[in-house]
Formats: C-alpha cells, sequence, structure tokens
C-alpha cells in the first residue's frame, strides 16, 4: 500500500513547527511497510498529483501576514478543497490553515482576510492571544482520550460544527466555549501545535488509518510501539492537569 501526502505551502504555513506533522505520519507509515509520497504545493508551481486525488492534505499555522499574502492564492483552491472534504478526504489544518477554511478571518487591523467559506465560522483576532499549553478531552473516539499540544493564536474562532475536544487545559477556539478545533468528515483543524502529531500518536494513526480505509478499504492498522510518545504526552497529562 502507499499513501499520497500533499503538504500545502510548507514554506508559508509552517509556524511553529507543524511541518512535523508530514515527517511523524511518514514515519509511522513507513514503520509498516506503507510507502508515502509527498508531494509540496507551492504557490504559482504546478504539483504533479492534484488535490482531489490525495490521500492526505496537511496545512500548517501561519502569521496573520501569511495568511493575507496566501490568500489569494489559496482562494483559487476552494472548489478542490471543498470537494476533497465532501469526498471523505482526510486534511488536517493547523491554526491558521484551521481559520482558513471558515467565512472569514478579522485580523488586529480590523481587516477581513478572505477565507475559503468551505465552513460556516469565523475568526476574529484580538490582544489577548491565547498562548500555552493545551489538553483536550478527545471527541473522536481516540484511547488515550486526551490530547496534548500548544496553542499561540490571536484569532478566537466560533462555529457549530463537531469539534475536536473539549478544553481541560488551556484555551481552545476562543477561550469561552471550551471547545477545540473541528471535525467534519475526515477533516480535523485544531489550533494544537506541537507539532500536534508528535506527542498523540494515536491521532497521527487515525489520520493514517481514515485514509487507508478510503482508499484500501482496510479494517485494522498494526500497533506501534508508542512508549516514548506516550511517556510525553502523559508528562504533559499528569503535570498539567494535576499541578
Ligand atoms: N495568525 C493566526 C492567529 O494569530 C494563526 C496563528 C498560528 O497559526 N499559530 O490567530
Amino acid at each position: 500500500m502507499e499513501l499520497d501526502i500533499i503538504e500545502m505551502y510548507p514554506y508559508i504555513l509552517n509556524i511553529y513547527g507543524d511541518n512535523g506533522n508530514y515527517q511523524i505520519l511518514k514515519k509511522r507509515c513507513e514503520w509498516r511497510g506503507i510507502k508515502v509520497n509527498g508531494y509540496k504545493f507551492k504557490k504559482d508551481e504546478k504539483l504533479d498529483i492534484s488535490i482531489e486525488d490525495a490521500d492526505i492534505i496537511l496545512m500548517g499555522g501561519a502569521s496573520d501576514k501569511a495568511q493575507t499574502i496566501l490568500s489569494e492564492d489559496l482562494m483559487k483552491e476552494r472548489d478542490l478543497l471543498y470537494n476533497y472534504i465532501e469526498n471523505n478526504g482526510v486534511l488536517l489544518a493547523i491554526c491558521g490553515s484551521y481559520q482558513m477554511f471558515g467565512n472569514r478571518y478579522v485580523d488586529l487591523n480590523k481587516e477581513n482576510i478572505r477565507c475559503l467559506e468551505i465552513f460556516d465560522m469565523e475568526s476574529v483576532s484580538s490582544e489577548n492571544r491565547l498562548i500555552g499549553n493545551i489538553i483536550l478531552e478527545n471527541n473522536i473516539g481516540l484511547n488515550p482520550k486526551s490530547l496534548v499540544g500548544f496553542e499561540n493564536h490571536g484569532g478566537y474562532t466560533y462555529h457549530e460544527y463537531g469539534n475536536l475536544g473539549n478544553v481541560k487545559y488551556g484555551s481552545g477556539n476562543n477561550g469561552e466555549d471550551f471547545k477545540e478545533g473541528l471535525v467534519y468528515k475526515n477533516f480535523i483543524g485544531s489550533y494544537l501545535h506541537g507539532p500536534i502529531l508528535s506527542k498523540n500518536p494515536h491521532l497521527a494513526d487515525k489520520i493514517i488509518f481514515d485514509a487507508l480505509k478510503r482508499k484500501y478499504n482496510i479494517n485494522s492498522l498494526k500497533s506501534l510501539d508508542d512508549s516514548i510518545e506516550l511517556k510525553a504526552h502523559n508528562f504533559i497529562v499528569d503535570n498539567l492537569l494535576n499541578e
């Protein structure tokens, strides 16, 4: 088996090392003998694969300025991304990328950054940035239930879709409704950096499983020894939730 993974704008959407998510998925696939073909989607460059043929799409975080720079180019992909998501395409969008799937993102200068208008949600930036460690109790059936990471965003996001998890420590989408992220079909949006998949191997494997299920109709995924990743994961949970 093999998976085609597209990183979109990896040289722009990579604040806080979110490119690590690709490395983690690639390694966890290779440990299972699953070949990964990686593609870097760049502004004004033709890719050897169309978005609609991807098995996984990854998008990282960005500064407000990067989101402004990227917006016009990203809008050109709106219909392909919409159809990919509706066709159960697996997509992980972190922080600034997550925001870009809404109707708009209002930056600190009260400027509207044009977004993809794929989800009925909006983000509004505040001087009171939401920064720090974050722990969720996930809503997507993962075991362990916790998801850990760190967040650093000025944008406060509001929506009525399913959320990746409920905030147990930290702020989440807006620091008010204790919701974090957005899940819809195989789309996962989240504010968790870390990168998110580094200390949440169970989330990484969900993404791999969903992509293989969609492409090859598999029913199970061989387990890996996640003792080191989960030791780091549990250190954060034990130290922050019991502080
Ligand atoms: N620029 C956005 C914000 O500040 C996203 C930041 C990020 O991707 N970490 O909310």
